[in-house]
């Protein structure tokens, strides 16, 4: 990866220029004059202008990660907000929004102030969301109004589900109040138990515990109940099964104020490659049976579910290392994101790149509330260059958040990101 500070001029020269805002590609160049969108399509570089040239290359929004886990404050030996920061601009991601299950939780003002002043030093731009509850105990709302004030995008007590539906409700209703999305970590932990692997004929063959599909759609439904009952919006993380996918989609017909996210590991890969007892692959919700898989693919391909998010979690190798059941769940998704969705969504099964872009940029933005159209002229450039047909084998020294293990090491990715452009950098990649 190579940092350069944006000079004067930039031109992004013959690419194929998608819009997700318009929804139109156009094949043309880019101008972006002191670090904002000058010209797009037909304009003209001016003398000494640096030149990228993006001959074959798509040019488009930079991708926004709204669920991510940097680690600090507490455990900056797993990851930082300066490294989760690169392990973004590898993957193409201007932007993410960070998980408050840090040490301590993010669940004040001050604790959002914190992470909001450290993300002005790093070269991407990170949004804090805030703990529903103090100390994300499940009892007490934190000061949800004051934490928005000072920069949370959303609220969450993500990592631990909201076991008790009192106050989940009343957390929707003060959310509902100021306008800002709940995302619960959607597991009945009764229901979950010890369950350290989804529940099939694989986790009886290994003798693991299992967790049941029925976990996380039970709570699903609870919550958009919930939801709907105090007519406040609610976002669903990482949706892995096929009947949370049901249980959203009739909600949708009736209720909007609903979204919802799956992670590139629950779309590439399922619970048959837990044979070799891989704890790269344990992961909270777990990695499903190969029909769910199908299910979430069909729920993306068909607009049920709104966006990708990637969920990275990093952990120490030593953790990771561990035993099946003592291993902590998560893994790294910022860097392998790309290659991993295209491959599974483009390249497998017949989504348009277009769509799958879409998926990355507008519509995550569109959750938060951020800022969408990004090639309007005088916008700061946030950009995102991809070879869409790039065939690569994922290794570590792709690899820059501090965790270094992940399942995808070794696997052939599809697509791969070229260049990222954000607050002052041209980065490639
Ligand atoms: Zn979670
Ligand atoms: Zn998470």
């Amino acid at each position: 990866m190579k940092i350069n500070n944006l000079s004067k001029n930039i031109f992004l020269k013959n690419g194929t220029i998608y819009d997700p805002v318009k929804q139109k590609s156009i094949k043309g160049d880019i101008l972006i004059t002191n670090g904002k969108i000058n010209g797009i399509g037909d304009t003209i570089a001016p003398k000494g202008a640096d030149i990228i040239d993006c001959t074959n290359l798509i040019i488009t929004h930079g991708f926004c990660d709204i669920h991510a886990h940097f680690r600090e404050p507490g455990r900056e030996d797993k990851e930082t907000l300066q490294t989760g920061a690169k392990a973004a601009l590898a993957g193409g991601f201007t932007r993410v929004c960070v998980m408050p299950n840090t040490n301590p939780p993010l669940d004040d003002p001050e604790s959002i102030r914190f992470i909001v002043e450290k993300a002005d030093e790093t070269p991407i731009y990170i949004h804090p969301i805030g703990a529903i509850t103090k100390g994300q105990k499940g009892k007490e709302i934190a000061e949800m109004g004051a934490m928005k004030s000072e920069g949370a995008v959303a609220f969450s007590d993500d990592g631990i589900p909201l076991q008790n539906a009192y106050v989940m409700r009343l957390a929707l209703e003060y959310a509902g109040m100021i306008n800002i999305p709940i995302i619960n970590h959607a597991e009945d932990v009764l229901l979950r138990n010890e369950g350290v692997m989804n529940e099939s004929v694989i986790s009886t063959k290994l003798g693991l515990s299992g967790n049941p599909d029925i976990a996380e759609s039970i709570m699903i439904h609870r919550d958009l109940q919930l939801a709907q009952s105090t007519n406040s919006t609610l976002h669903i993380p990482h949706v892995s099964t096929k009947k949370g996918v049901e249980a959203i989609k009739e909600y949708k017909s009736v209720f909007q104020k609903i979204s919802a996210e799956i992670t590139p590991y629950h779309l590439y890969f399922n619970d048959e490659l837990m044979i070799n007892y891989n704890t790269n692959l344990k992961t909270a919700p777990p990695i499903r049976t190969e029909n769910d898989r199908k299910a979430l693919i069909g729920a993306l391909k068909d607009g049920v579910i709104d966006c990708i998010a990637t969920d990275h979690a990093p952990h120490t190798i030593e953790e990771k290392e561990a035993p099946f059941e003592l291993a902590p769940f998560g893994m790294i998704g910022l860097e392998s994101c790309f290659g991993a969705v295209n491959k599974v969504l483009v390249q497998e099964s017949g989504m348009k790149i277009e769509s799958l872009i879409d998926l990355l940029t507008i519509k995550p933005r569109k959750i938060m509330g951020f800022e969408q159209d990004l090639f309007a002229k005088g916008a700061i450039a946030e950009i995102t260059v991809i070879d869409p047909k790039s065939s690569w084998i994922f290794t570590k020294d792709d690899i820059y958040s501090r965790s270094i293990n992940s399942p995808y090491i070794g696997e052939e990715l599809f697509g791969k990101i070229i260049y990222t452009i954000v607050k002052g950098s041209v980065v490639k990649i």
